[in-house]
């Protein structure tokens, strides 16, 4: 399925019909959908008639190969985890192989060695073979070389079609061998119709994730919602005598096999926290809430009653907080220090 917001993208693609070249790199900030579009330009590549918007028939013969999971000619390279992980359903996590050993967060370079054996072979239907490699940055420096030897002599008929969200962490010399084609956050017109289908959850995270739609969504269908309800509830009624009390619920909040599980560590909180001291920033400065939307009521009461400088200097200070949130000396010191800044700025709106 192609997104809205990726439709113009779409079309690019089909336009550009037999000079498309043989591979491409979609790059663009998570959650947009840029696997979604890679996996729908691989089935219309194998279909024997696609449709007249692009998309493959899914009824023809490879179709059915590929809706049954067993088209020879489409190959998936992605990291043992997300295998697993796909194959499981999201929210799946640590996954482990039946040895009972983590599985790999890293596409390894056995999977690419096996890549070339296979296209050494004849394609099993027609001449054209397609892989999907998710994500590209998700390679050490000999795994990239080795899936550059193949870039840079392509098997003949075969498309490959590599998905990045940190582009900077590959190889300069993958990215030249590749067609980039770069994916912008969606605006909000083009979002509109989509967000009025989402549940609320989703809208929530939307708007503090700055607009990136399947991440929301993602996010919120994991149980992102209860997280988000729960620190609102939590920075919203702050006291200043309350931080050590709330560092320490927050230090077990974050260590708990649900957090764990949704990726949620202080990395996370700390950006959430940025973006509520950024919000009330915006609204003492005459703007408007941009991440906590539906909180705009508690935080014009905090914001109306804070300084202008005492509510940047705070934000200042969650900058540099979120710089050393993901490896902190302690959690327990980092989230004492975070709040009592926070409770400090906030002070004065306490009355
Ligand atoms: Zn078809």
């Amino acid at each position: 399925m192609i997104h809205p917001w990726l439709q113009p993208t779409w079309q690019r693609v089909i336009e550009l019909g037999d000079r498309l070249p043989h591979a491409l790199l979609f790059v663009g900030p998570a959650g947009l959908g840029k696997r979604e579009l890679a996996e729908a330009l691989a089935a219309r590549l194998l279909c024997d008639a696609p449709r007249a918007d692009g998309h493959a028939c899914d009824h023809c013969e490879p179709c059915q190969w590929r809706l049954t999971g067993n088209h020879p000619d489409l190959i998936r390279i992605v990291p043992a985890a997300d295998a697993a992980a796909e194959a499981a359903g999201e929210g799946e996590a640590p996954a482990r192989e039946a040895s009972g050993k983590a599985a790999s967060e890293q596409i390894v370079i056995e999977q690419i060695r096996d890549l070339q054996a296979s296209l050494s072979i004849t394609g099993h239907h027609g001449s054209r073979r397609v892989v999907v490699l998710d994500p590209a940055e998700a390679m050490n420096v000999f795994t990239a070389n080795a899936l550059l030897k193949l870039l840079e002599e392509p098997p003949a008929g075969c498309v490959f079609l590599l998905v990045s969200s940190a582009p900077r962490r590959l190889l300069p010399t993958i990215r030249s061998r590749c067609q980039q084609w770069h994916f912008a956050r969606p605006s909000e017109a083009e979002l509109a119709h989509w967000r009025s289908g989402a549940d609320r959850d989703t809208q929530a995270l939307l708007a503090l994730g700055g607009g990136m739609p399947l991440a929301a969504e993602r996010l919120a269908q994991a149980g992102g919602g209860a997280l988000l309800a729960r620190f609102v509830r939590d920075i919203g009624a702050l006291q200043a005598a309350d931080v050590l009390r709330l560092a320490g619920q927050w230090e077990a909040w974050l260590k708990s096999k649900d957090a764990i599980a949704l990726g949620f560590g202080l990395p996370e909180l700390a950006d959430w926290m940025l973006r509520w001291v950024a919000d009330l920033c915006a609204l003492r400065m005459g703007g408007r809430v941009r991440f906590f939307p539906a909180q705009e009521g508690v935080l014009a009461a905090l914001a109306s009653r804070m300084s202008v400088a005492a509510a940047s200097a705070c934000y200042n200070e969650l900058v540099q907080i979120n710089k050393v949130s993901r490896h902190p000396l302690s959690l327990r010191l980092v989230l004492e220090d975070m709040l009592m800044r926070y409770a400090r700025a906030t002070a004065g709106a306490r009355g």
